[in-house]
């Protein structure tokens, strides 16, 4: 069995006040039980790096049913591993069994019971099962060792993302842990090792055989913690973008301009949506679709039909919530309904639900290729005057001077397209 190093706390100097009390008492309460126990993951480095974690992570010899046993508020999850966990209010711990990789000869076994149940194993086991070295170490806050058996400790100091083991196995086990070393570039700034970037190709093509709604979680991960712009371009620089994102050009300024947005939407704590991103990433794929369709279709037709092909053929590889897709078509929608303004419609748009999410669609269209200025300009000014400025700018537009109905409507076709029920 290998040993570990130890590192004490004077030698590693993580400061404790940077510690989820939550965390901890779940660590004693298992010790307490009989059961070894650490943090471990991505809290353990966030920690050495001087960073709050954004959750701990625990492992532990206990299996799930035990950790059940000894937190009368744990509850079991997951499908691919079970885990455990541990609630105080809005603050989730999450622990985890020790378990030994999928390389450990165990996979042959016929059973599937004992499969999973053998899956456990010990601390050692547990350490080389993970994906990247600084990912791997152990910290006991109750006697602040913290042990390291991979020499992540030294690949940490050099910012370096290895993965434990080799390279080629890692990937063909589980192709995410590419995606996972693109992440942790752009969130901590490490540096991929070379054997991985020359691997990103091969991982490519194995990404195509990950569920959809997995993809989908790595999606939110890469963009909606606060480092999407950093991640965005970190991806776009690999093979891996447009398997991942095939209607979106890697090097769409428009795609990059939301990045970013959302990265200073979150550091000011408003919120966002996946839905948002997706209305973004998709808008150039959307309008050319709509464009080719428009040369033999009714502007509504068109845009039902390109709506139903950009997605489609995005969710081939990468799960859209519902929610979320019907956001981006509403987004899409709105982008019509604020180009073709005139003084019947104005108000209906603006108390939209979407109306702030095209208006922000509309603004990087402006912002980004210069189009649609004026239309941009008008809207926010719109939203910045007084109502009764507001009714002198609606009586400006087509339809302002005569508040009649009109029997027979010509239409724009675009606006056409806008009043379609989404
Ligand atoms: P973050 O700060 O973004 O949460 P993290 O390292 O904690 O980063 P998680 O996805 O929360 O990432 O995973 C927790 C830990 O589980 C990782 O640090 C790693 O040790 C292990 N792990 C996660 N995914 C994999 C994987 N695909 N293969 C091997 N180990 C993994
Ligand atoms: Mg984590």
């Amino acid at each position: 069995m290998p040993e570990p190093t130890v590192y004490t706390a004077e030698q590693h100097k993580i400061d404790p006040a940077l510690i989820d009390k939550h965390g901890v008492s779940v660590v004693e309460s298992l010790h307490e039980a009989g059961f070894e126990a650490y943090l471990v993951g991505g809290c353990v480095r966030d920690l050495l790096l001087g960073a709050e974690p954004k959750d701990f992570d625990v492992a532990t010899s206990a299996t799930p049913e035990e950790v059940k046993q000894t937190f009368k508020r744990a509850r079991l999850v997951g499908r691919r591993f079970r885990i455990a966990h541990v609630r105080f209010g809005r603050n989730i711990i999450e622990v985890s069994t020790f378990r030994r990789g999928e390389t450990d000869g165990i996979e042959t076994d016929s059973d599937g019971m004992i499969l999973r149940d053998n899956q456990y194993g010990t601390l050692e086991q547990d350490a080389f099962r993970r994906d990247f070295t600084v990912n791997a170490l152990y910290y006991d806050p109750t006697t602040g060792e913290l042990f390291d058996y991979v020499n992540g400790m030294a690949d940490l100091e050099k910012q370096h993302l290895a993965f434990i083991g080799d390279t080629q196995t890692r990937i063909n086990e589980d192709p995410v842990r590419a995606l996972r070393a693109l992440r942790f570039r752009a969130k901590l700034g490490f540096e991929i090792a070379e054997e991985i970037k020359a691997l990103l190709p091969d991982a490519a093509n194995r990404l195509t055989s990950i569920p959809p709604a997995r993809l989908f979680e790595e999606f939110n991960k890469l963009f909606m913690l606060g480092y999407a712009e950093s991640a965005w371009m970190t991806l776009a620089d690999t093979p891996i973008c447009s398997v991942l994102f095939p209607c979106t050009d890697p090097l769409s300024t428009i795609v990059r301009a939301a990045m970013a947005n959302t990265d200073r939407r979150i550091q000011a704590g408003k919120p966002v949506t996946p839905g948002f991103l997706i209305a973004v990433m998709l808008w150039e794929d959307y309008r050319a679709r709509f464009s080719e369709f428009s040369l033999d279709h009714s502007p509504a037709e068109s845009a039902s039909m390109a709506e139903q092909d950009t997605l489609a053929d995005q969710m081939d590889v990468m799960a859209i919530p519902r929610r979320f897709s019907l956001f981006a078509r509403e987004v899409w929608h709105m982008q019509s309904k604020l180009e073709n303004r005139n003084a019947r419609n104005v108000r209906r748009t603006a108390s939209h639900a979407r109306f702030r999410a095209g208006y922000d669609l509309l603004e990087l269209r402006a912002k980004t290729y210069e189009e649609q200025v004026e239309t941009y300009e008008w809207w926010s000014r719109f939203q910045d005057v007084s109502e009764d400025e507001q009714q002198a700018m609606i009586k400006e537009l087509p339809g302002g001077g005569k508040r009649k109905r009109k029997r027979k409507r010509k239409k724009p076709a675009s606006a056409q397209a806008s009043e379609q029920p989404t």
